[in-house]
């Protein structure tokens, strides 16, 4: 029997795609909480979730659910996961985590943040200092920051870069110990 794509569609439930995403993911989902639990940079372990789950909903839905319909949902789904997990009195939900394009803007720019830190611990610098290098860039129209809302606006790129560099030094706290330590012995 031949059913039309559409009429496949129709019987489609939200619950299953959430239920197979998650079942798809449960090793990802876990490890991530295991690192949230830890204050290691899962940003990497989010994009892998993002852009492998994307294809495949695209392979259940069809091309007529839009990327951004997609996108949101697979935001949904890992917040509902996450937030509802067993071990959630153990970990805070890292503020960049609420909205994907955050972790794949962070992602993208942590090796200039790395880069920054190594010449200067001061946070407002560096602050200055990421707002210049991102200026410019998006003079030159390259935008890797992908949110039209923040693209570029001064003052909502300096909040964001806040969250940025709090995520930044509270996942890179033990290089940062273990740097102090070279540095006083
Ligand atoms: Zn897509
Ligand atoms: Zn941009």
């Amino acid at each position: 029997m031949f059913i039309s794509e559409n009429k496949k569609k129709e019987f489609i439930e939200i619950s299953d795609v959430i239920k197979v995403v998650q079942e798809e993911n449960n090793y990802f989902f876990k490890i991530i909480i295991k690192y949230f639990t830890h204050d290691y940079d899962a940003s990497m372990l989010f994009i892998n979730y993002f852009e492998t789950s994307h294809i495949r909903l695209h392979e259940i839905l069809g091309n007529d659910y839009t990327c951004d319909k997609i996108n949101n949902l697979l935001q949904d789904i890992f917040l509902i996961t996450v937030k509802h997990s067993f071990f959630k009195d153990n970990y805070n939900i890292p503020l960049i985590y609420y909205n994907y394009k955050q972790v794949f803007y962070y992602n993208k720019i942590k090796t200039k943040i790395d880069e920054l830190v190594e010449m200067n611990r001061f946070q407002d610098l560096i602050i200055e200092e990421l707002l210049k290098y991102e200026k410019e860039r998006h003079q030159k129209n390259i935008c890797e920051c992908g949110t039209d809302e923040t693209c570029f606006n001064y003052e909502k790129t300096k909040e964001l870069f806040k969250d940025f560099l709090d995520y930044y030094f509270v996942t890179n706290q033990k290089n940062y110990l273990n740097k102090d330590n070279r540095l006083l012995n």
